[in-house]
């Protein structure tokens, strides 16, 4: 056949060398996708993460900078080097870190490099939460009541609003992000005060001072949709996840799929994100996050990277999400479709944090003694062994601990067995407390909302 001129575009897009833009497990679950998928590897670090088992087994292994983020997995010049200098063709940013930087995503594709994620313009686009609103209020993806404009400046237009959205009402910040800018508003008489204060901080925080109102809902669960794009505008989506057991704001325990949500509710959700999708002409993986109350689905924002949780779908669903994001960002044609997307079985995630599993506060050195479990349905993705020197200048995660069963109940019950299977010394884990968490009959019986581990936590005290 002869190629097309869309092919050779295609072609454009091939790459056999991926420079992984970030550090631990997530470095380590990258490069073994592109292994599998015979690329070349380079991996990058900062001084404090020179001796990460990820560097040995990658094929270029290069310090970028020292130990702070900032200068180095923040660096984006130092990362576009080390590309230039390895003949990288490609940069995989994982979460975190450059995974949501529009300027990155740009400088990167400029460079002639291949940013394996959405376009710049759609992380742009997303990273500004009344631009995501509108986007998605056009595609007829359900969004929590309240407009999708920015707050205007007069007062009494202001309170106008906030009495037809009805109380409590929240105000965020159009650039927020990370569980910032953001504030309840309970009562009429606390509305001016909040406005001013978060239009300080977004300022401030952000860069912008443009603020948004819409309705706060009370006891809602977080359940989110996982999307793979290609970019000729083939979109599935692979399955929800409830990703509620969170601690302010950060989530420590999810699973595949949300309990108690019958699939014909969440098909209709599933399939405006898809058509989501191919209107905003999205490209790569994404996810789209909703909160869940009494029956129905509020759009709360887009994440369009790969996500931290995103092992429990590839247990339900079979598919291998980070090798298919790396295949569809070299231009290839997603092999799938909606019909052929079928999840089965239950799958949960913890997050193993190397921090005080009662003060939650973080604990760094050297891990003496370690114990992963095995066994079927049992995946661990991680990148610490005996003699890893946990550094106190990143997150606290060391460790995913993934299990699948035919079963939610019987996930739960795998999911006891592999936490009293792993052992990590002398470090502090918070496994003690995610043991007890699963010995807890709410949470075994299921659907509780965001607020339920805090409430928990609280009554343990
Ligand atoms: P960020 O980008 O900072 O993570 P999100 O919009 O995702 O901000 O919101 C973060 C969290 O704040 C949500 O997971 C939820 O717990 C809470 N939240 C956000 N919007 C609402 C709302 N309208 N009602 C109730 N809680 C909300």
């Amino acid at each position: 056949m002869p190629e097309t001129s869309e092919q050779s575009a295609v072609s454009g897009r091939r790459f056999d060398t991926v420079l992984i833009a970030n550090r631990g497990e997530i470095a380590a679950r990258i490069q073994r996708a592109c292994r599998e998928l015979g690329l070349t590897t380079v991996a990058i670090c900062s001084e404090a993460d020179r001796e990460a088992p990820y560097g040995s087994t990658a094929d270029s292994f290069l310090c970028i900078g020292p130990s702070s983020a900032a200068k180095s997995y923040l660096n984006q010049d130092a990362i576009l080097l080390a590309a230039r200098l390895t003949g990288a063709g490609a940069i995989h940013p994982g979460y975190g870190f450059l995974s949501e930087n529009a300027a990155f995503a740009d400088a990167v594709e400029k460079a002639g490099l291949v940013f394996i994620g959405p376009t710049a313009s759609s992380i742009a686009t997303m990273g500004d939460k009344i631009a995501a609103k509108r986007a998605m209020m056009a595609a007829g993806v359900p969004c929590v009541p309240g407009p999708d404009t920015a707050l205007p400046d007069d007062p009494a237009s202001v309170e106008r609003l906030a009495l037809e959205i009805g109380y409590p009402v929240i105000i965020k910040a159009s650039g927020g992000g990370g569980g910032r800018g953001m504030r309840v508003v309970p009562k009429a008489d606390q509305l001016n005060e909040a406005i001013a204060l978060t239009r300080e901080e977004a300022r401030k925080a952000f860069g912008s001072p443009s603020l948004y109102m819409e309705k706060f809902l009370q006891h809602p669960r977080h359940i989110e949709i996982q999307v793979l794009c290609d970019d000729q505008g083939n979109a599935v989506w692979l399955g929800h996840r409830d990703c509620s057991m969170q601690r302010r704001h950060q989530k420590v325990v999810e699973e595949a799929p949300a309990p108690g949500i019958a699939p014909d509710i969440i098909r209709p959700v599933g399939m405006a994100c898809v058509e989501a999708c191919r209107q905003i002409g999205y490209r790569g993986v994404g996810t789209f996050e909703f909160l869940y109350e009494d029956g129905a689905f509020y759009f709360i924002e887009m994440n369009t990277r790969l996500q931290v949780e995103h092992p429990v779908t590839e247990m339900t669903s079979g598919v291998d999400i980070l090798q298919a994001q790396i295949k569809v960002a070299q231009g290839e044609v997603l092999n799938l479709i909606q019909s052929e997307v079928i999840c089965e079985g239950h799958s949960f995630e913890c997050r193993i944090n190397a921090e005080d599993p009662d003060s939650f506060l973080p604990s760094a050195g050297i891990i003496t003694r370690l114990a992963l479990p095995q066994g079927p349905g049992i995946r661990v993705d991680t990148h610490i062994h005996a003699g890893y020197k946990v550094s106190p200048y990143y997150d606290s995660l060391i460790a995913k601990l993934i299990v699948h069963a035919p079963t939610r109940a019987k996930a739960m019950a795998r999911m006891c067995e592999a936490l009293a299977g792993t052992e990590i010394k002398e470090i502090a884990t918070n496994i003690p407390f995610l043991r007890a968490l699963f010995e807890d009959h709410a949470f075994a019986r299921g659907e509780t909302d965001i607020h339920y581990l805090e409430q928990w936590l609280k009554l343990r005290r």
